[in-house]
């Protein structure tokens, strides 16, 4: 197979393991920056070009997109798919995954389990929002967050109150959420691949610290999932259309709860924590699945 990354990064850890798992199983690979890639939109024949120079035909792309730059990296995926060229995480898929309130509405229609959420755009409706998460504690996010900045544990209603009227006052988008304490400061992310979980993390915050997220010094171990918690992670995934992704979970009193899908999910942190060849399983996926014309749009 001719496969193309797409990532700004060569030397990253993800963008590096899977050019060497594709290389490894005798495909050609091509690692192409997103943003130096621009497209020719034309009737029946459309290409993307890059340097100065069409791109050839690649039977699958494995985009990986950033997310400061999914406006313009879903648009390139998009090309390609126009091409007939296989995208394992269509772009349709990328783009509700990078909004997370869209992507707990369609997780709960699914009736995946999630910590309870409110949302809302007046002050006047705070206090009900607070109420029906089930009161403080509780979790404040920033919508466009990522990598845990952005996520505020208010300790009691009043102080919840007062951040919340503070993003509001600076037209922030924010999520009112149920704080889930029995989770102690870890969560689990599931390394789905084709619906099938292929690896899976226990994250630890840093002592005091109730986010888990490794960029805020919270360590990780290999952790055995139960039933539930990887039928969870698979529906999930499946929800959001998307074959290669990220499924982080909380463990609570009911049961898994979803909080976040990560359609560029890292593969350092579960790959050096795991021992395992995630980068490989995504190459095998791409062989039984990268046939031309076949990418679809999945998930709701
Ligand atoms: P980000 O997308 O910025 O990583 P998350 O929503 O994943 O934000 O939250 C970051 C971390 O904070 C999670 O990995 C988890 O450890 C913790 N966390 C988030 N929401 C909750 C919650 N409702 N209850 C308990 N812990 C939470
Ligand atoms: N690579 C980061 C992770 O898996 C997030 C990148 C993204 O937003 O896609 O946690």
């Amino acid at each position: 197979m001719k496969i193309a990354i797409l990532s700004r990064g060569p030397n990253l850890y993800s963008t590096k393991r899977l050019k060497e798992a594709a290389s490894l199983r005798g495909h050609e690979v091509d690692i192409i920056d997103t943003l130096h890639c621009y497209m020719d939109i034309t009737s029946n024949r459309p290409t993307v070009r890059y340097h100065g120079e069409e791109l050839p035909k690649y039977d699958a792309i494995i985009p990986r997109i950033g997310a400061s730059i999914t406006f313009y990296g879903t648009a390139v995926a998009r090309q390609f798919e126009m091409m007939g060229t296989f995208n394992i995480n269509e772009s349709v898929a990328i783009s509700r995954s990078r909004d997370k309130l869209r992507s707990l509405q369609l997780l709960s229609r699914k009736g995946i389990g999630l910590p309870r959420t409110g949302f809302a755009s007046k002050a006047d409706n705070i206090k009900d929002v607070i109420k029906n998460v089930g009161g403080a504690p509780l979790v404040i996010k920033l919508l466009e967050g990522t990598q845990g900045i952005g996520v505020v544990l208010a300790d009691t209603a009043k102080a919840a109150e007062s951040i919340i009227e503070a993003f509001m006052g600076l037209r922030a988008n924010i999520l009112v959420q149920e704080f889930v304490k029995e989770a102690g400061g870890a969560d689990i992310r599931c390394l789905v691949v084709g619906g099938r979980v292929v690896a899976a993390m226990k994250r630890q915050g840093a002592e005091g610290e109730f986010r888990s997220n490794l960029h805020r010094g919270g360590s990780a171990e290999v952790v055995k999932l139960t039933k539930e918690e990887r039928q969870t992670a698979v529906n999930a995934a499946k929800a959001m259309g998307l074959n290669f992704c990220g499924v982080d979970l909380l463990r609570s009193h009911t049961g898994p709860m979803v909080m976040e899908v990560n359609s560029s999910p890292g593969l350092e942190g579960i790959e050096v924590a795991t021992g395992l060849d995630v980068a490989g399983k995504v190459i095998e996926f791409l062989e039984k699945n990268a046939k031309f014309n076949a990418t679809k749009t999945k998930g709701k």
